[in-house]
């Protein structure tokens, strides 16, 4: 706080970066894909995401969508984050984020998601940050709606 060149700013940094050069861009049109569309109405973002699962591999990660830096940027780290990992671990990554957000810890494996987790602070953007994990969660037959 008011330090200047803290961790508040590294932070935004990388939030603005991630939205002003998103990842993983596009959409997967493989007939295998697990394609899944979410709104954020009370901001207005949206997202739809492609997913392939090969051996309960996340092989692939892609999303197309527009909304708020903190949406976009969240779903582009989220995007780079989930490729190479089972199944299993992505569902658990996403429930670890997702606590974070409701202000929990932030376990190692979050790596550079950490630079979302002061988004916890503005209950409002929450659910920016967290659309494009819903929309994970349910593109893998999880239940996300209980939740932020
Ligand atoms: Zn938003």
């Amino acid at each position: 706080m008011g330090s200047g060149g803290g961790l508040e700013d590294l932070y935004r940094e990388v939030i603005l970066e991630h939205y002003k050069s998103p990842r993983n861009r596009g959409r997967l049109e493989g007939a295998d894909a697990l394609r899944v569309e979410l709104q954020n109405p009370t901001c207005g973002d949206e997202i739809q995401l492609s997913l392939a699962v090969r051996d309960g591999v996340v092989a692939d990660a892609r999303f197309t969508g527009r909304g708020c830096s903190i949406s976009m940027a969240s779903a582009s780290m989220m995007t780079e984050a989930l490729k190479g990992r089972s199944v299993d671990d992505a569902v658990l990554l996403s429930r670890d984020f997702k606590g974070m957000l409701s202000g929990g810890q932030a376990p190692e494996h979050l790596g550079d998601l950490v630079a979302l987790s002061g988004v916890a602070q503005f209950p409002v953007r929450v659910k920016c940050a967290t659309l494009a994990w819903n929309a994970l969660l349910r593109a893998l037959g999880q239940s996300a709606t209980e939740e932020p």
